[in-house]
């Protein structure tokens, strides 16, 4: 049970329990020939069972046993129970399922935890009923207002934060993505140190800022407290990196060859690098961004189709909220029409923008671009549910690889492009992508600047503050 829950049982038990014990030593008071207590304003004061004390052989002893058993009922294990059940956290005291009434039965416990325990045994604490009903009953009642007050004290604190907790979350992460199974969702499932796999932590009715595992562990549930817990995705389960960050999703469509993976690669190396050096600690978070493999970045295999997991790096920057930067590399055989192609490009749906990549050196990838681009369409329509021809205000950059050999700036791809005989594909483009841009970059060797060009374009387009600061210090490195 977690410190909220002990302060409000604590302070309704207190105060029911603390009504009943001036009610029992009123009622002794009388029982022994007093007169009751005087209180100003309210005159004489009896206690409510003198009558039944002086009833009874040894008034004074039963009335004391009685009391002293109802009590023992309310600190059994069935009262203070709050365990969850199907999210393995536990509930605060005042908000567990039928609440009210389990807290109005607490008095009566030593019935339900032997019924628990075993029912024959429901027979001693019947059998002993006369000495502590009156006092359970009695109790019972003094219970109603002290956890009215509880509860109505705890919903309302339960909504601010709730309130205050929702706004954090959609202005500094939006959504989460898995890198395996590429859905998007709200929130990703915590794994507890135990173990344990509970639902994202939000305030509500297991905590307000902490909640508390089954098993006693202490989780933050407020936004910015939680960057550290390890999560997974509610969908394929597999254990995912998200510190709340806010994604900035980039999917790389292109045929074989064309350069997708070392422009990735390139422009992660860039980014982590300027990033690093206006102070804002950049990590990789998946194996294909590994240091090893961005400093091998030169020498990278064909990506098979398997190797379908996005990769992730994170961004930092001090005092703001941290972005996930989220590549979606796949096969350019993906692309390629007559294939029996696997529509798991989910990110589709997400994504901020793409990048498109062919190598202008291959006459035989210029002269498929329009195949390429269709297929990928294809795909990026059918799976946002839209219809072909549809407008999309996703980024679309039109990449040329090999910079180090073509020569071409900026500015002259889109002249290449038509010197080449490809007006369909820009004019498509540009019909369909009002958003985009040419670029021509060189992703290998140690000058390759130019290849995070297209990926800051795109995170300009996201959070134009941060890109303007990574970007003033890798140009200052050109
Ligand atoms: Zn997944
Ligand atoms: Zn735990």
């Amino acid at each position: 049970m977690n410190g909220t829950s002990k302060v409000l049982v604590g302070s309704v038990y207190g105060a029911a329990l603390a009504y009943a014990l001036l009610s029992l030593i009123l009622s002794l008071q009388t029982y022994g020939g007093d007169a009751g207590m005087t209180i100003p304003g309210l005159g004489l004061i009896h206690g409510p069972y003198s009558a039944f004390i002086s009833s009874m052989p040894y008034g004074v002893a039963i009335a004391a046993g009685g009391f002293a058993l109802s009590v023992a009922g309310m600190f059994t294990k069935g009262p203070l129970d709050v365990a969850g059940r199907e999210n393995p956290v536990e509930y605060l005291w005042t908000h567990r399922p039928n609440a009210f009434l389990r807290c109005l039965a607490a008095p009566w416990g030593l019935i339900t935890s032997a019924w628990e325990k075993d029912r024959r045994m429901v027979a001693i604490p019947v059998a002993l009923s006369p000495l502590y009903a009156v006092w359970s009953l009695l109790i019972t009642v003094a219970l109603v207002v002290p956890f009215a007050i509880a509860w109505a004290t705890v919903s309302w604190k339960i909504s601010s934060a709730r309130e205050n907790e929702k706004v954090r979350y959609r202005t500094s992460t939006q959504f989460a993505v898995c890198p395996s199974c590429k859905r998007r969702f709200s929130r990703p499932n915590v794994i507890c140190s135990c173990g344990l796999v509970i639902d994202y932590p939000v305030p509500g009715i297991h905590g307000i800022r902490q909640q508390t595992c089954n098993n006693g562990d202490s989780i933050p549930c407020t936004a910015g407290s939680r960057t550290g817990l390890a999560t997974s995705c509610p969908y394929c389960r597999k254990k995912i990196s998200t510190h709340e960050a806010m994604p900035v999703c980039v999917s790389l469509a292109g045929a074989s060859r064309a350069g997708k993976t070392t422009l990735m690669l390139a422009s992660a190396y860039v980014l982590i690098d300027g990033a690093r050096r206006c102070g804002i600690p950049a990590e990789a978070a998946t194996e294909g961004l590994s240091p090893e493999r961005l400093a091998a970045k030169d020498s990278t295999d064909v990506t098979l189709s398997e190797e379908a997991e996005s990769e992730c790096l994170f961004l930092k920057p001090h005092g703001e909220g941290e972005r996930e930067i989220v590549f979606n590399d796949i096969a350019g055989s993906e692309f390629e029409p007559d294939l029996g192609k696997h529509l798991f490009e989910e990110y589709y749906k997400y994504a901020d923008g793409t990048l498109f990549v062919f190598d202008p050196t291959d006459p035989a990838g210029i002269s498929g671009l329009m195949d390429v681009f269709d297929s990928f369409y294809g795909m990026f329509t059918q799976i946002r549910c839209e219809s072909p021809g549809t407008k999309s205000d996703v980024m679309f950059a039109v990449v040329a690889s090999r910079r180090d050999r073509t020569g071409l700036e900026d500015g002259d791809v889109r002249p290449f492009l038509m010197s080449k005989g490809q007006d369909a594909f820009v004019n498509t483009v540009e019909s369909l992508f009002p958003n985009h841009e040419y670029f021509s970059v060189c992703s290998v060797g140690s000058d390759c600047q130019s290849a995070v060009e297209p990926l800051m374009w795109i995170l300009h387009g996201v959070d134009r503050d941060l890109a303007d600061r990574i970007n003033a210090k890798i140009r200052a490195n050109k």
